[in-house]
């Protein structure tokens, strides 16, 4: 056995993106003790920085210690309580996880399906909310990162608050691409991922809970079915303030290292810019794609920047899969391919993070153009 050293891969799929070489670096520095004071103020400067990110006032922000699905079942094992009817919007398939959340922690899923490849309708929503008026949370994905659509997360809040239902939001695909307005829009509780939009490797989830979320929580009748997840613990961690912190697992600490540096980075370019050279890289590669004749699944006022699903042309789509495993394979590029129904008709092409650039676009377009 030899250490393992992969080579450089150019990763223009769903997620995970390429890491910025400074988030990398700030992995390597040395280890300190979790409870050390020195990483107690990293932390500190994490739960700023995510506000920032989130752009929220809310005190209970975090990153959950695992994965983007992690930060999902923080939301739900923590506002769903048994018998709690949950109005999940489905277009894709993080809904379908959502849905499963739900019913594991005793609650009632009430679906608003849309097709795969189209936006929530505010007006299926609207009809779900007025049926079910005893519906306690509307919970929706905001960047379907299975089919490139995003949805008017500020309606479908609006909707909510209108219903006095809280809002439960998936930005995992979201955070640091195009917008996401946590406290204007008027969310309670949303989660996040750090391999997409954020320029970091996978593994952390950063969360956010609102006043209301957090006084849901605090009412509840019935213990969170998850020690690990249960936030009134895990607010203690993560409390303000040096003395207040006590021990409730270790942190993943060199992960924590790199989260602080890609949050660093957003700052130094500002959220704005952030969000303008996603849009700014996403337009440039829907020229080139357009031009060699793909053409896109999702209507333009629905498309995200940072995930660009193409129909695959008919006479590739018999190899589409050995198409993409020799791009991996031979020229360390990756995209990725459909799920569900679109497995075989969609190919989804990210620019996320520091993956948004026109280096990547190019070799997209380069390697796409030896294909058709
Ligand atoms: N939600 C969405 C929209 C996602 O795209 C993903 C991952 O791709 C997840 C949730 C789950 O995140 P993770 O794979 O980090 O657990």
């Amino acid at each position: 056995m030899n250490s393992f050293t992969p080579d450089y891969t150019i990763l223009m799929g769903p997620g995970p993106s390429n890491v910025h070489p400074r988030v990398l670096n700030a992995m390597s520095k040395p280890i300190i003790g979790h409870l050390d004071p020195a990483f107690v103020g990293l932390m500190d400067e994490i739960k700023s920085l995510l506000r920032y990110a989130f752009q929220t006032e809310n005190q209970l922000t975090f990153p959950v210690s695992a994965p983007g699905s992690a930060g999902m079942e923080t939301c739900f094992v923590n506002l769903v309580e048994p018998g709690d009817k949950v109005i999940v919007c489905q277009n894709g398939v993080f809904g379908g996880r959502m849905k499963e959340n739900v019913e594991r922690s005793g609650g009632i899923a009430i679906m608003v399906e849309d097709r795969w490849g189209e936006a929530i309708s505010l007006a299926k929503v609207e009809q779900a909310l007025a049926e079910h008026s005893d519906a306690k949370i509307l919970a929706f994905v905001h960047a379907e990162t299975s089919t490139g659509v995003r949805s008017d997360a500020e309606g479908l809040a609006r909707l909510a608050q209108l219903h006095d239902c809280l809002t439960l939001m998936d930005c995992v695909t979201s955070l640091g691409g195009i917008p996401v307005l946590v406290d204007e829009w008027g969310i309670d509780a949303a989660y996040s991922g750090t391999q997409k939009c954020l320029s970091c490797p996978p593994g952390l989830s950063p969360v956010t809970f609102s006043e209301r979320a957090v006084s849901k929580i605090r009412e509840r009748r019935t213990k969170v079915q998850s020690w690990f997840l249960d936030v009134s613990m895990v607010m203690n961690y993560w409390a303000e303030g040096q003395t207040a912190r006590s021990y409730h697992h270790t942190a993943p600490i060199n992960a924590m290292y790199a989260l602080h540096e890609s949050l660093v980075l957003l700052k130094e370019e500002g959220l704005e810019q952030a969000w303008a050279r996603h849009a700014h890289t996403h337009s440039q590669l829907r020229e080139g794609l357009e031009a060699l004749g793909f053409e896109y699944l999702v209507t333009p006022d629905n498309r995200l920047p940072q995930l660009n699903a193409v129909r695959i042309p008919d006479p590739l789509k018999a190899e589409e899969a050995a198409l993409r495993t020799r791009l991996l394979k031979d020229e360390k590029f990756e995209i990725g391919g459909g799920l569900g129904a679109l497995a075989g008709e969609i190919w989804r092409i990210g620019l996320m993070g520091h993956g948004a650039s026109q280096g990547h676009v190019d070799a997209c377009l380069k390697h796409l153009r030896a294909l058709v």
